[in-house]
């Protein structure tokens, strides 16, 4: 595996591959990496592309500083995981390198509805953040295909919207990838490593929440079921900031189901200190 740390050289580099015809696959991380990162690399590796991986903890998509400033930094054991997975090329810029004229947000991105609810409704900017990030990532790899993963499911779609709006739809195909697990349902996240072993066991009730939705979901009345869902997160100590089912083409809540929509429900909540998101998609094959 390659190591580029200046955006300069590694866009030389790449310009060289592109050149002899290597198509690129691009693993935009924040590191702390764990299964369902590798799972978007293998992915990558399956489309025959050079893959490249980035670690950086995006400072502009923290509306918490205190999130940021406990975010887990496993770097030694993330060069193993990456090298021992295959990885051509890992990206590891400072923030100057991002954000060289300063980490002030001074471009906007149309978001429209997407911003307004669920993560945008509850962590303000974050999206912006993230579109500043990606964008600046984009432009420095120019990959053929992003790989993303459902887990983050608004973000998916905030993305989507981006590369819309830039007109990089034109060269990069996004791959969305299904969201890895732990056995008893939890979301792999790196948010988890600040989780206790008692704590990761409690926090699977949120997927058993989304799957309680799912195998209850009936036409018409929806509230009732998230009304139910948010009182299991809180009896069993989480402190939800929604549980909501939205279009799952356009994330439009959704109070009243037609029974043809298609439908996704999303959590987000508090375990402690620790605020968790997961998703599941109602509507596929059981
Ligand atoms: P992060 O490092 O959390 O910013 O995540 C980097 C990428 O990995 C994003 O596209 C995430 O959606 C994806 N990802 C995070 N957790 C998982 C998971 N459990 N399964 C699959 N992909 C994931």
């Amino acid at each position: 595996m390659i190591l580029f740390k200046k955006s300069e050289e590694i866009r030389k580099y790449l310009e060289t591959a592109a050149i002899n015809g290597k198509k690129a696959g691009f693993v935009p991380t924040m590191g702390a990496l764990h299964a369902g990162h590798i799972s978007l690399l293998n992915e990558a590796k399956k489309d025959k592309n050079l893959t490249i991986a980035s670690i950086f903890v995006n400072p502009t998509q923290f509306n918490d500083p205190a999130d940021f400033q406990k975010y887990p930094i496993t770097i030694e054991k993330d060069l193993q995981l990456l090298e021992a997975n295959g990885c051509d090329i890992l990206f590891l810029p400072s923030v100057s390198e991002i954000y060289p004229e300063g980490i002030k947000n001074n471009r906007h991105y149309d978001l429209g509805y997407l911003e307004t609810v669920l993560e945008g409704e509850f962590r303000p900017g974050h999206f912006q953040g993230v579109c500043l990030v990606v964008h600046r990532l984009l432009e420095i790899i120019k990959p053929d295909s992003l790989y993303m993963g459902q887990k983050d499911y608004q973000q998916c779609m905030v993305i989507r919207r981006l590369l819309q709006i830039t007109g990089l739809d034109q060269s990069i195909q996004l791959q969305i990838s299904p969201t890895l697990r732990e056995s008893n349902g939890l979301a792999m996240s790196s948010r988890n490593t600040r989780l206790s072993e008692e704590e990761k066991i409690i926090a699977g009730i949120i997927y058993e929440t989304l799957s309680y939705v799912k195998n209850n979901l009936n036409k018409s009345e929806l509230n009732e079921l998230k009304r139910k869902g948010t009182e299991k997160l809180i009896a069993n100590g989480l402190e939800p900031d929604y549980v909501e089912i939205a279009d799952a083409n356009n994330l439009q809540l959704v109070d009243q189901w037609n029974g043809k929509q298609p439908l996704v429900a999303l959590i987000a909540a508090f375990l402690g200190q620790v605020r968790l998101i997961d998703n599941l998609i109602l509507t596929d094959s059981k």
